[in-house]
């Protein structure tokens, strides 16, 4: 203990040397953290050097091995270094799905030719990774995935295509599922393998949203030609790969939710003081004060449990099942703190754009739509309760 109490203050003295003055105060706001790659556009030079001594200190992926860019710090370390942050509200240097995703999966499954080739451009952001997961007629039903690989000599021939590839537009790679033995059981015959997305044949189209933005792709291979020493884990063994990437995604989700929780009651109870005109005492309405004493509770709950699965991490336990309880608490919590926000701000949650509404409402607004696709996005909530329910809990469902 008295260990990690000397690197805590080290690192608050590294951080307060090294952090870029516009960045204090940023974790929650203008820049939460940069997404890198080779289309990245880029230009703040206090971002960009943030960066630099983040990755060259490691500290950009503070637990993988010093050979492969990170920090080599223990689990306990990275956990009193992200306090540390948070305390200085400094945000990550870099951020994506290679470092929370393929990364983690890469150093359970990857050759050392893999984690040589991309686990240090990761954790420079250097290079921005996809995931190419979902087809157009496989979402919760994965296994039914359709995309086409077939061996060639080296590589891999692959055609196909995926659904709702979130940024696969500014990605440089993507992780993809692709089915190598349309013969075998469906769940058998599927290859865990990486595209580099500059690949002749890979091609993206944007889908664009309601609100006029656009994160996600839809993703087409035609012929794309991938060398076969790029499939992660064994051929036709890629189910097994893409179940441990989704336990670190969906802790990954929960954890990230349970941070942005802290300390949701006083922002609610700040609101309600605000909407409802009434700067101090009992707030009038019993039914809202007991809704912000449940959200409190929610959270609380999360925070703990996140907290004690993450021990277990920090055990050297890969995120099994377990990690379908932390997405559907952390997503379902997120979902009832925003309908909170919305509700105590009434009509003035209904702004999308235009005078009347402050920057704040017009974000709480954005904040409380996205919030719905949380429930999906990883594995909807109605998944994560079945795989809770058999793979948790071992039950059986009707009929197995
Ligand atoms: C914001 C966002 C980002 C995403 N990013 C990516 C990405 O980067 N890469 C990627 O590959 N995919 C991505 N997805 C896709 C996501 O993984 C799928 O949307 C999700 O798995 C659900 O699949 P689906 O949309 O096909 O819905 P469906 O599978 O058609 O499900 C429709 C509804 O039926 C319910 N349902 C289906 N089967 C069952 C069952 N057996 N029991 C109970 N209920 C069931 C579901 O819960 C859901 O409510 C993203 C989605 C969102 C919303």
């Amino acid at each position: 203990m008295a260990d990690l109490e000397t690197f805590r203050t080290e690192a608050r003295l590294w951080l307060r040397a090294n952090a870029p003055q516009s960045l204090y105060g940023t974790r929650e706001g203008r820049f939460d953290g940069f997404w890198g790659g080779r289309r990245s556009t880029e230009t703040d030079p206090d971002i960009l050097r943030w960066r630099d001594v983040m990755a060259d200190k490691g500290w950009t992926a503070p637990t993988w091995p010093v050979e492969y860019g990170g920090g080599g710090l223990s689990r306990d370390e990275a956990k009193v270094l992200d306090e540390v942050m948070t305390e200085l509200e400094l945000p990550p240097a870099v951020v994506g799905f290679g470092l929370v995703m393929i990364g983690p999966t890469l150093l359970d499954y990857g050759t050392d030719a893999q984690k040589a080739e991309h686990l240090p451009k990761i954790a420079r952001g250097e290079t921005r990774w996809c995931q190419g997961y979902s087809e157009p007629g496989a979402g919760s039903d994965l296994a039914s995935l359709q995309t086409r690989a077939v061996a060639d000599g080296d590589d891999f021939i692959i055609n196909g295509q995926k659904v709702w590839t979130s940024h696969a537009d500014k990605s440089d790679w993507i992780f993809a599922l692709v089915r190598t033995d349309p013969d075998a059981p469906k769940r058998k015959g599927i290859t865990f393998i990486l595209v580099d997305m500059d690949t002749p044949g890979v091609s993206t189209r944007p889908i664009e949203l309601i609100s006029g933005s656009s994160i996600f792709c839809e993703t087409f291979f035609e012929d794309a030609r991938v060398p076969a020493r790029h499939v992660v884990g064994e051929v036709n063994n890629g189910w097994t790969v893409a179940k441990a990437l989704l336990g670190y995604e969906r802790t990954m989700i929960g954890a990230a939710i349970s941070g942005q929780m802290l300390g949701v009651e006083d922002e609610l109870i700040e609101q309600a003081r605000h909407y409802l005109g009434c700067p101090e005492g009992r707030l009038p309405d019993p039914m809202l004060r007991d809704d912000i004493v449940r959200a409190a509770m929610n959270d609380q709950c999360l925070n703990l449990t996140v907290e004690r699965i993450r021990q277990s991490l920090r055990e050297g336990q890969a995120p099994g099942s377990e990690s379908s309880i932390l997405k559907v608490a952390g997503t379902e919590a997120k979902q009832a703190r925003w309908e909170l926000a919305i509700r105590i701000a009434g009509q003035q949650a209904l702004g999308w754009e235009g005078p009347g509404y402050t920057d704040d409402e017009l974000q709480r607004t954005r904040n409380w739509l996205r919030s719905r696709a949380s429930t999906i996005e990883g594995g909807s909530s109605e998944i994560q309760l079945n795989v809770i329910a058999s793979r948790v809990l071992g039950l059986k469902f009707p009929g197995t």
